[in-house]
Formats: C-alpha cells, sequence, structure tokens
C-alpha cells in the first residue's frame, strides 16, 4: 500500500492507545521511509534529474528514470526486503519485548505500527511482493490484490480503499463534533 495510506490507517487501529500512537506511526511507514531518502539522494547526487534530460525525454521520461534507478539501487533493494520481512522484525521484535516487555509502550508501538505495514503489504503486492522471511528464505507468497496494478484488481482496490477512507473521516469527524458539544453542554 503508499506510505500514507499506511500511515493512516494504522492512526485508525491505534488512535485510542494515545501514549503509543506516534510511535506506530513512525512504525508504519519505517519500511518505506529508505525510498524517500535515497529519492532524493539520487535527485541531487546522480546525472538522471537534469535541465538537459528534461529537455530530451520530458519530466514523465525523467520521474520513470529515476523510479527505476531507486528500486534497482543496492540499498533500496536489501532495506526494502530487511524492512518488510517478518524474519527481520521477529528478530528486533525479540530484541524490544526482552528489554521493553509485551505491554503496549513507545517501542512495542513503534514494533505494532512495522507489523502492520508488513502484513497489508503481504496482501497487496502480487508482482513485487518481497521474500517474506528475507535473508534466511527466498520464499515469496504474493497478495490477492494488488494496490497499484490493475492486472490485480489494483483499480478496484485504489476505489474501496479510497471510500473507505473518506468515510472513516467522516466518522472520526462527527465523533470529535459530538463529543465537544457534549463536553460544552
Ligand atoms: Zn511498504
Amino acid at each position: 500500500m503508499n506510505t500514507i495510506h499506511h500511515g493512516f490507517w494504522t492512526y485508525v487501529a491505534l488512535r485510542k492507545r494515545k501514549e503509543a500512537v506516534p510511535y506506530a506511526l513512525i512504525g508504519s511507514v519505517f519500511p518505506d521511509l529508505i525510498y524517500y531518502i535515497m529519492f532524493f539522494y539520487i535527485v541531487i547526487f546522480g546525472d538522471i534529474f537534469t535541465t538537459d534530460a528534461i529537455q530530451e525525454i520530458g519530466w514523465s521520461g525523467v520521474i520513470h528514470n529515476l523510479a527505476h534507478a531507486l528500486f534497482a539501487h543496492p540499498v533500496v533493494e536489501v532495506l526494502r526486503q530487511a524492512g518488510h520481512s517478518i524474519f527481520v522484525w521477529g528478530v528486533v521484535f525479540a530484541v524490544v519485548v526482552f528489554f521493553k516487555g509485551w505491554r503496549l509502550n513507545r517501542w512495542t508501538g513503534f514494533m505494532y505500527g512495522w507489523l502492520g505495514h508488513v502484513v497489508i503489504d503481504l496482501l497487496t503486492h502480487v508482482e513485487d511482493a518481497v521474500p517474506i522471511f528475507y535473508p534466511v528464505s527466498n520464499l515469496i507468497v504474493r497478495g490477492p490484490v494488488s494496490y497499484w496494478d490493475d492486472r490485480y484488481y489494483g483499480d478496484v482496490f485504489s476505489f474501496i480503499n479510497g471510500i473507505l477512507i473518506g468515510i472513516t473521516v467522516n466518522i472520526l469527524i462527527i465523533k470529535r463534533v459530538n463529543a465537544r458539544r457534549k463536553r460544552s453542554l
């Protein structure tokens, strides 16, 4: 799923656990952060984003080449797989539980946000799925739908996800307005 939507659904799921929400939000976007960091790295230090290239192949061509270079970059390749691996998550979770315990706190909040991201991506990536137990196994489990690829209902998924987000935002706003009204009575 795209990064912003991960953050949104994590907020909705954990919003009542206020002490953990900010950390869960960071955890929920953590596996994708490397894309943004390396995107800017390639834009600034690479030779793809130049005025010559924009004149020659246009903006869409340059963006396409940037996206290509991003996902082919060895740092992105390794960290993308590590960040989306249940195995890597499990190892870190074991360390966190050992030092901080099971109960919901900042650390476990971060870990649950991260886990939510991994599970949602497991269900919404088909041809671009990564090995689920990276780096100890090459097993790839492909999701039933893709969040972007129309060949695997990407259009349907985006449509339904968009509607659910719209409905949820409205419910949250109505609840907040009602709570405020009750308080002021
Ligand atoms: Zn992801």
